[in-house]
């Protein structure tokens, strides 16, 4: 039976990233070795991180001024990077979830953090609009996609202080104005590689003003000299990135996978606003995720909330149960989902609803 890979991440990837990744685990290059076994810096190798950082801004139009960084130690470590460097006494933040809490954890260590705006007594089931930013925090961070509640803010803020934003699971899933940000980041393992890097976007001038000793490996300007190879980077994911970057090219790009990404969702969220056993988790329809779909029993169905997710999962939906913290269910519609997937999982809400109620 087919699987449809619903997982939140690591998740569902193009099958050519899997297929040539594989091969060469065996044969890289043809150099008749492993891509496990050969020197990061040998001329095959280095090809590999050029290309995977030129495609990644040609893919989104990533404005001069900025590099793109493949670094170790996952979306987790840029939580603590990003207030090493660019925090001198006060930061701004949006809490939006789980994942922004932790970055705020983080930069709590550093001085200041002003929670601009929280949708934390909602168990985050909106995505805050129209809050006061403070002229003399050193940035805003966002997180743009709430992998686990599926709020999503659709648009780029135009601000007076740098912005930065987490964009784990949202990236590359539709065409986003690089030069509103001074630095991206996000873990790879939800729309791009496997898990083991995470990559950085970050306007070069805009580091150096913080007053600190900076850990050589946490400087993202050590990282930016030694063109994302300081030290041995994370090779097999990154050679993964670049198959998945090739992919995207050839589906048309950002712009062609937000069409593809706008209705994908828009087929689940109609299901889930028309089915009467089911109702979605996120009140406003614009702070929607294209990326990560959640929806809970409809209220006199709570009873049969196991039983589809073991109907769905017996049908071959993979990952639909919803995070512990929202229950429910959520399905991730990552790039490199196709659309039949999404029509197998409505099908299958269809023909549960058709058993209980007629
Ligand atoms: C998954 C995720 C993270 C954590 O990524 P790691 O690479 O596991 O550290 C951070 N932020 C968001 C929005 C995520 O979805």
């Amino acid at each position: 039976m087919k699987k449809h890979n619903f997982y939140a991440g690591p998740s569902i990837l193009p099958e050519d990233t899997i297929k040539n990744t594989a091969e060469a685990l065996h044969d890289f290059a043809g150099m008749g070795l492993s891509l496990m076994e050969v020197s990061h810096r040998s001329k095959e190798f280095v090809a590999v991180m050029d290309e995977a950082q030129a495609l990644f801004k040609e893919l989104l139009n990533i404005p001069e001024g900025y590099e793109v960084l493949f670094l170790g130690g996952g979306a987790s470590t840029q939580f603590a990077m990003v207030p090493f460097n660019y925090m001198q006494n006060k930061s701004a933040y949006l809490n939006t979830g789980a994942w922004a809490n932790k970055a705020i954890k983080e930069a709590k260590g550093f001085g200041e953090v002003v929670e601009v705006a929280s949708s934390a007594e909602t168990t985050y089931n909106y995505y805050p609009k129209n809050f006061d930013i403070p002229e003399d925090a050193d940035y805003l961070h966002i997180t743009t996609n709430n992998t686990i509640y599926g709020t999503e803010i659709h648009e780029d803020l135009d601000i007076n202080i740098p912005l930065i934003a987490d964009m784990s699971s949202d990236i590359f899933s539709r065409p986003i104005d690089i030069s509103k940000y001074t630095l991206i980041y996000g873990g790879a393992q939800k729309n791009l590689a496997p898990s083991g890097i995470a990559f950085v976007i970050v306007k070069v001038d805009s580091l150096g003003k913080v007053d600190r000793y900076i850990p050589t490996m946490l400087d993202y300007k050590t990282h930016i000299k030694g063109g994302s190879m300081f030290n041995t980077p994370p090779v097999v994911p990154i050679y993964a990135a670049l198959q998945t970057l090739k992919w995207l090219k050839a589906q048309g790009g950002v712009e062609a996978m937000y069409k593809r990404n706008v209705e994908k969702a828009a087929i689940l969220y109609h299901e889930i606003d028309n089915n009467p056993m089911f109702k979605g988790t996120v009140v406003n329809k614009e702070d929607r995720s294209l990326m990560n779909i959640c929806w809970i029993m409809e209220e006199g169905y709570e009873q049969y909330e196991k039983e589809f997710l073991d109907f769905a999962t017996e049908k071959g939906m993979i990952g639909i149960k919803g995070h512990r913290s929202v229950g429910g269910f959520r399905a991730s519609t990552y790039n490199a989902l196709p659309k039949s997937s999404v029509e197998a999982l409505v099908a299958c809400m269809q023909e549960f609803k058709a058993l209980k109620i007629s």
